[in-house]
């Protein structure tokens, strides 16, 4: 029998090597910013056009490379950071398993100049697909360039693969933010397609949360600090009262390795436990020192994942850090920049047993407290009163449903029809939350968060398609700070949030100025509908902008509508039970709860029975 095993040709096993380290053109930012920080870069610029497809060059100030180390960093496993099985126990580089270079060199068109400090001239490289098409020497400043030029060039299935320039640019923001977070002591610029989009200079790591989230998180961080004997935590939690509602600003650093650690996060949400709504979730940008030794970081090809030797102390250790923090909170006297060292939690002595943190400061803070544009909202209803006034003597017209399925038994057609204006007032409110109305075949019962959801949602779609929202102007224009990956993202549903009645303009990069809310919204509900707009579209952006208009007509709706336990007066039931039967579907709301039960005379008699 013939033998028929063969090893792979260098060029294939670099590809299938580069399906695992390079995704996307982020994968290709994460290797190249790791490199030169590896390199004992102080200034690192990277360079991106077209989200990365065209373009992706990073320009640093490192050590730079030999001519013959400049070609070897292109060969398979070739790296200048471990050298024998057992360094994987310490590595204290961002880089080591020296596949990267070699790897992206197989999938794309790189070019390379590099320089050391002690060398007149440097090294010109360029590859196309692993076979390297030309060396020489070049007049090229200390430190290397590496452009990565038409990603996936030769794998076209890969190429098609890629997500629209907004997401893939996403991604490269994301990687961006996790390496200029976990080195704050280093200067870092991006820019994309010539748009400067971020240039931080070296400071502290609070500095360079402001930098990039914006100058309002500066006061929303509460500083982290303990030292145990297996691991040191720093870095920052953000207040309870700044939670996001969908997953925010969530870092994890492991000797300034990013990280992702469902099973620590867990350890954070416990912390945070009845300081949080439960839908809101906790921000953080923690930072864990630990000895290398106790962690396998080769676990996973990007480097994300690393396993624990002792997961369950750190777990709670990483709990009682943050509720130590969370608990001091309110005592800790504003923070400057410059003093952020000066503050910090005294640190566990060596041995001593973890204490578990009271939080004693605020006994007042009660998150689930109904917000203040409660009490605003008792003067005026918005469905109450901004709507044109209901003809509540027209009830054939207000009640009669228009496509009502049979099953639904509602047979209101005859018994409204009869009604005459005094018993239609005849309609009461049950547990502040059902509308109850006899009718002759029996009774009606009407949801009123759910009716209400329902009549906003068809009435935003309504003005999104016919471009025709009203708007009400705000006295005081809102600020929101977002980041400049939010920015992107929001850009494309600029047009159909000022259609919806938003009047947004953008200031700078990392700023939308709010001037003007949908009319059918108060205040605090408009700006909480956009955050939570910006934070679906950070989520998911790709189910959200399928379909586009639903899902902001949907969060917009559930913002407005009227809340279950709300007292309503005689008008306004009324006036809510017109609106919901001139809905297209007025029995459910829309993601499909039932907005109305109907009881008859006959299951009402039965029960007599
Ligand atoms: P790894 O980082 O895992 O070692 P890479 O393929 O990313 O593997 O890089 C291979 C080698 O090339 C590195 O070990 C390093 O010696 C060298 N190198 C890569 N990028 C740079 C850079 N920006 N400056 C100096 N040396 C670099
Ligand atoms: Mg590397």
């Amino acid at each position: 029998m013939r033998d028929i095993i063969q090893l792979l040709p260098d060029a294939v096993a670099n590809q299938i090597a580069a399906g695992e380290v390079v995704q996307r053109p982020a994968s290709v930012v994460k290797e190249l910013l790791e490199n030169s920080i590896d390199a004992g870069a102080t200034e690192i610029k990277l360079i991106v056009k077209d989200a990365g497809k065209t373009l992706i060059q990073v320009i640093d100030n490192g050590k730079g490379m030999t001519e013959t180390d400049a070609r070897m960093a292109f060969e398979r496993h070739a790296t200048s950071k471990i050298r024998k099985a057992e360094d994987l126990f310490k590595i204290t580089s961002m880089g080591f398993r020296g596949e990267a270079l070699a790897s992206i060199a197989a999938v794309a068109q790189v070019e390379c100049k590099t320089k050391r400090e002690e060398d007149d001239l440097g090294t010109e490289l360029k590859f196309e697909g692993t076979a390297n098409v030309t060396q020489g020497y070049c007049q090229t400043p200390q430190g290397t360039i590496i452009a990565v030029k038409n990603l996936f060039f030769n794998i076209p299935a890969r190429r098609n693969f890629l997500k629209s320039d907004q997401v893939e640019l996403k991604h490269i923001i994301d990687e961006f933010e996790r390496v200029a977070i976990a080195h704050s002591d280093l200067e870092f610029s991006l820019t994309h397609n010539q748009n400067i989009v971020f240039h931080l200079p070296a400071g502290n790591l609070r500095k360079r949360i402001s930098g990039i989230f914006g100058a309002k998180y500066n006061e929303r961080l509460v500083p982290v600090d303990e030292q145990t004997d297996i691991v040191k935590v720093s870095g920052f939690v953000i207040k309870p009262e700044h939670a996001r509602k969908t997953r925010g600003e969530q870092f994890f650093f492991v000797n300034n390795r990013f990280i992702r650690n469902n099973y620590l996060h867990h350890a954070i949400s416990e912390a945070y436990k009845e300081l949080l709504m439960p839908d809101q979730h906790p921000g953080y940008f923690l930072f864990m020192e630990i000895d290398p030794a106790r962690i396998d970081v080769n676990i996973h090809p990007t480097k994300t994942e690393i396993k624990f030797d002792d997961e369950k102390s750190i777990y709670a250790i990483i709990r009682s850090s943050v509720k130590h923090a969370l608990g001091q909170f309110n005592v800790t006297p504003a923070i400057d920049f410059e003093r952020e060292n000066a503050i910090s939690v005294a640190p566990l002595k060596k041995g001593e047993p973890i204490r578990f943190p009271s939080i004693t400061v605020n006994p007042d803070f009660n998150p689930f407290d109904a917000s203040p544009r409660t009490e605003k909202r008792t003067s005026h209803h918005d469905w109450g009163q901004k709507q044109q006034k209901v003809q509540s003597q027209n009830w054939e017209a207000l009640f009669t449903p228009q496509e009502t399925p049979e099953e639904q038994q509602l047979e209101l057609e005859p018994n409204w029809n009869d009604t005459d204006a005094h018993e239609a007032e005849h309609i009461m409110q049950v547990a502040q939350t059902y509308l109850l109305k006899a009718t002759r075949t029996g009774m009606l019962l009407i949801h009123q968060q759910r009716a209400h959801h329902r009549i906003l949602y068809e009435r935003f779609l309504k003005n999104i398609e016919n471009q025709s929202a009203a708007s009400q102007q705000l006295l005081f224009p809102q600020q929101i700070s977002i980041t400049a990956g939010e920015l992107q993202l929001i850009e494309s549903y600029l047009d159909d949030l000022r259609q919806i009645g938003f009047d947004i303009e953008r200031l700078g990069k990392t700023t939308l100025v709010i001037q003007g809310i949908p009319l059918a919204l108060q205040e605090g509900e408009s700006l909480q509908a956009l955050e939570e707009i910006l934070e679906n579209l950070k989520h998911d952006s790709a189910s959200f902008s399928l379909n586009k208009s639903h899902q902001l007509a949907l969060v917009l709706a559930r913002h407005g509508a009227v809340k279950a336990g709300k007292p309503l007066s005689v008008e306004e039931m009324i006036h809510l039970a017109g609106q919901l039967f001139t809905c297209q579907v007025p029995q459910y709301d829309p993601i499909g709860r039932p907005t109305l039960i109907t009881i008859t005379n006959e299951e009402i008699s039965k029960k007599f029975n």
